[in-house]
């Protein structure tokens, strides 16, 4: 679809939920002259110029552009950073930026994958208007520290003359940084505020394999093949402190990667993380809970992606179904299918993945629901992240932000504030609230126009009519604009 150039668009008989109250405005008019939204009248106030393109949307809702915090550009929903040449980094991107936009999404957060230093120039190719797709805000590699979670030593733990080669031949060159200590933590971050990142990705402190404490479980992973060090690795405190201390001064926020379990998360809150992404498996204290509303902490669960990896394993028919084969081509549809049957035989057989799968129950069950209803009652902001792209224990392909939102609801928040996840909240987090997040005049006319009202039901998030970023229509229902 190609884009239309419009420099001022008006939007007429509109019911406006602009984000900042859950106050529906009704009959609205609302202009866009080149990219600003300029004004909001009443239906009929507005003196309408011969340049203008009007369109009247009688009964619709418009809602400001979505923003997901945390999804994977450079991976389409399965592990198919396991096959890097079989598409073009450039293909898969715009089919996942499209795939982003067409869902209402207008701005994202990428974390690593694919090639760290690539996203940038891909970023600025969508910011010129070159692909069609969200604005990025993109952090390039992540910072851990040796054997840890992204480490390239964890995935590759032999000679550095062969993963000099294997970091090429996979395309994983720039995934991440390791920092031995705050001096060279510090160092990096410097280098990537030179590179162009957005913001900063990093880890919480903990293991890199869950249940290692487990003499046994920590027996089989020796048996393995695993490295003693690649089993304890984890992010000190004062090294992530560092990090944010450097961070802060160069104006980058933090995103700490929760590795598994409640501790670690509650470290890298008192250590100065913006937000912690993913949830853990287990029961914050209140004390954290208390900890982040007073340093404004972001919670980004992506509980979606959890819930969606199980349902998958229990029924394969959600995998095969015409709708994931658009999302997630071939040659991945198919890699991802043998992948999650190898997963399934684990299960079957009790090997590692079995212990995660029967914890994964009990998440659902107990630790998710008891976590945001506390979150939600304390006040901790929440904002809404899919994880879209990833693979692993994941499976969750682009344009899905409604499903998490609908998580939110399902357990006791209410449709506006699961809105404002993935508006005003997320605005927030990403230090963009003078620009995105809700409908005002002087902000960016990133708009959402929607054939039923999501205060009703936030399923409604999926009857997207028109998406609307910078005054320029780039998806319409309809195909005709
Ligand atoms: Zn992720």
């Amino acid at each position: 679809m190609k884009k239309k150039k419009s420099n001022y668009l008006i939007l007429k008989n509109v019911n406006l939920i602009d984000c900042n109250t859950d106050h529906v405005q009704r009959n609205m008019t609302i202009s866009i002259r080149n990219g600003i939204i300029e004004k909001i009248v009443k239906e009929g106030e507005l003196e309408i110029s011969e340049d203008a393109k009007i369109i009247t949307l009688s009964g619709k809702t418009v809602i400001p552009g979505l923003i997901d915090s945390h999804v994977h550009l450079f991976q389409s929903g399965v592990d198919d950073f396991m096959k890097p040449y079989a598409e073009r980094l450039i293909n898969k991107f715009e089919r996942n930026c499209w795939l982003t936009i067409r869902s209402g999404v207008t701005t994202v957060r990428n974390m690593p994958g694919g090639r760290g230093y690539k996203i940038f120039k891909y970023r600025d190719k969508v910011k010129k208007g070159e692909i069609i797709g969200p604005r990025i805000l993109a952090s390039g590699p992540a910072i851990t520290v040796p054997y840890s979670y992204f480490s390239i030593l964890s995935y590759l733990p032999f000679s550095s003359f062969l993963r000099f080669f294997i970091e090429r031949l996979f395309r994983i060159r720039g995934l991440s940084i390791d920092a031995n200590n705050e001096r060279e933590a510090k160092e990096v971050v410097r280098r990537l505020k030179r590179e162009g990142v957005d913001f900063i990705k990093t880890i919480t402190p903990g293991s890199n394999y869950p249940y290692a404490e487990d003499e046994n479980i920590k027996s089989e992973l020796l048996d393995k093949g695993l490295k003693k060090e690649q089993i304890e690795a984890s992010m000190q405190p004062k090294i992530l402190r560092a990090i944010s201390e450097e961070a802060n001064k160069l104006d980058l926020k933090v995103v700490c990667h929760n590795i598994y379990g409640t501790k670690g998360f509650s470290e890298a809150v008192k250590a100065g993380a913006d937000s912690i992404e993913h949830s853990p498996m287990g029961l914050l204290s209140e004390e954290t809970f208390n900890l982040m509303k007073e340093k404004e902490v972001y919670w980004v669960p992506t509980a979606y992606a959890i819930y969606n990896w199980k349902n998958i394993i229990d029924n394969p028919e959600i995998y095969e179904t015409e709708e994931m084969k658009e999302l997630v081509p071939e040659p991945f549809h198919s890699f991802g299918r043998k992948c999650l049957q190898k997963v399934r035989d684990d299960i079957e057989n009790g090997g590692f993945w079995s212990e995660f799968y029967n914890e994964v129950e009990i998440f659902k069950q107990e630790y998710f629901p008891t976590n945001i209803s506390i979150a939600i009652e304390k006040g901790v902001k929440i904002v809404a992240g899919v994880d879209c792209g990833a693979g692993g224990a994941g499976y969750i392909p682009h344009g899905q932000l409604h499903k998490e939102l609908e998580l939110y609801v399902t357990n006791g928040m209410g449709e506006f504030d699961a809105l404002q996840t993935a508006t005003k909240n997320a605005a927030e987090l990403l230090g963009k609230i003078d620009e995105l997040g809700t409908i005002e005049e002087g902000k960016v006319g990133d708009i959402v126009v929607l054939d039923s009202n999501p205060l009703e039901n936030i399923s409604n998030l999926k009857s997207i009519n028109l998406v609307i970023k910078e005054g320029d229509i780039v998806f319409s229902k309809k195909e005709s604009f």
